[in-house]
């Protein structure tokens, strides 16, 4: 069956997200196909042969690779000007490949503080466990950054806006002082979006995604991608996937390459609603803290802007009276779900002190100006005045009931 492939290097990113990667089988279907398969069959022993002896190139076994899974890579490389791509099953296998592909026993990482919590656990616990040094930083410190990166380094692994309270970490700034000893910048780039920040051009080395997030963006499947250069894939990256196995399905590459369609529509909404959001709750009387990088109030405002193209879909907020207050506010809400998820086109929320970063000692949570006041929203693409009637009256009543049980 003849394939035809028809993506163009001169094609725009909105042109690329619907058509980038696509090939066509003999059936010239419109929508890109889903291969749900396992394996491929061979003509003759001698195409086995050859297949596995890479004189011919070929589809073998879908945990190498899979024409569903090919579209979408391509497509993500076209977004985000990578050479080369490996999707993954989850976000997290994406983050594991990216570091355990090049890790060895006695190598030295150094890693921002604020990150999602299971990226936090590979560095403090699993990288340790392999006999590999890390060390995290506050990663809104250039100083510390210096300081970390001033010893042979292996890599360099942040977040930015970061988990929960979406701090900007400069980016060209660290990837510098990471070559400067030789370590590889690997950056987790799902806050931000394709859409939003493109860390190769500002140095990095290695991004990488959460699909569960936005590229998905309609809560349906988990997945992830690792994007690189073309040398660092075929040595590090290809080896690790084929030989460990945390290959995406092709049901769910598909989900992805339909999300991708539409990321650049939903990804600019969402950033809208979300400065809508923000800027209403910053007009809140009583509440401790507003965190969103796009209002001039958020100390590293100047930075994002200079790194992001939009602000993202991210609004975190601190409510005074503590936890209790925020499971009030929280339980109040009547169209925002309590989900620990994010980048959906449903709004959820959730209270990082008792979900993501329950795990976290005290102390770690003060570091990271987590505390029982703090709730994390991701703005979705309802109207965002709905989304302001809701928030307006679940913190009306959160306050009215502390009223009462001040009274009582
Ligand atoms: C969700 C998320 C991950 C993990 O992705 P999964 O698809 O849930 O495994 C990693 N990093 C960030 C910043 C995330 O938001």
């Amino acid at each position: 069956m003849t394939q035809r492939e028809s993506s163009n290097p001169s094609w725009r990113p909105a042109t690329n997200l619907v058509r980038g990667g696509l090939t066509r089988s003999g059936f010239s279907e419109t929508s890109e196909a889903l291969y749900m398969t396992s394996g491929y069959v061979y003509e003759s022993a001698e195409e086995a042969e050859a297949a596995f002896s890479n004189d011919i190139d070929r589809y073998i076994y879908s945990r190498y690779a899979n024409p569903t899974l090919s579209m979408l890579e391509e497509r993500l490389c076209l977004l985000e000007g990578a050479e080369a791509c490996a999707t993954t099953a989850s976000g997290m296998a994406a983050v594991f490949a990216a570091l355990a592909c090049q890790v060895e026993a006695g190598d030295y990482v150094v890693a921002s503080r604020a990150l999602f919590g299971s990226c936090l656990y590979i560095i403090n616990d699993i990288l340790p466990r392999l006999g590999v040094e890390t060390r995290v930083v506050d990663g809104t410190d250039l100083a510390e950054w210096e300081d970390a990166l001033s010893r042979p380094t292996k890599c360099v692994f942040l977040e930015t806006p970061t988990n929960p309270t979406l701090e900007i970490i400069d980016l060209a700034a660290v990837c510098e002082l990471a070559h400067a000893v030789g370590a590889r910048v690997i950056v987790d780039n799902v806050f931000s979006t394709p859409m939003l920040q493109r860390p190769l051009q500002l140095g990095a080395d290695i991004v990488v995604y959460s699909t569960t997030k936005h590229i998905d963006g309609q809560g349906r499947s988990l997945g992830g991608a690792i994007l690189c250069d073309a040398e660092f894939h075929k040595e590090f990256v290809t080896p690790f996937m084929r030989h460990t196995g945390p290959a995406l399905s092709p049901f769910n590459a598909w989900i992805c390459l339909k999300g991708l369609e539409t990321l650049d529509l939903r990804v600019r909404q969402h950033c809208e609603n979300a400065r809508a959001v923000a800027e209403f709750l910053e007009g809140q009387p009583g509440l401790n803290r507003v965190i969103y990088p796009g209002l001039a109030s958020h100390p590293q405002h100047d930075l994002a802007k200079t790194q992001m193209s939009g602000a993202s879909s991210m609004v975190s907020f601190e409510l005074p009276g503590g936890k209790e207050a925020a499971f009030r506010f929280l339980n109040a809400l009547e169209i925002i779900d309590l989900s620990n998820n994010l980048g959906d086109a449903k709004s959820l929320i959730t209270h990082p002190e008792t979900t993501t970063h329950q795990r976290l000692s005290d102390e770690e949570r003060v570091q990271l100006g987590i505390n029982g006041g703090l709730v994390r929203l991701s703005v979705g693409l309802e109207d965002p005045l709905d989304l302001q009637d809701d928030i307006a009256r679940a913190l009306d009543f959160s306050a009215l009931k502390a009223d009462r049980a001040v009274r009582r």
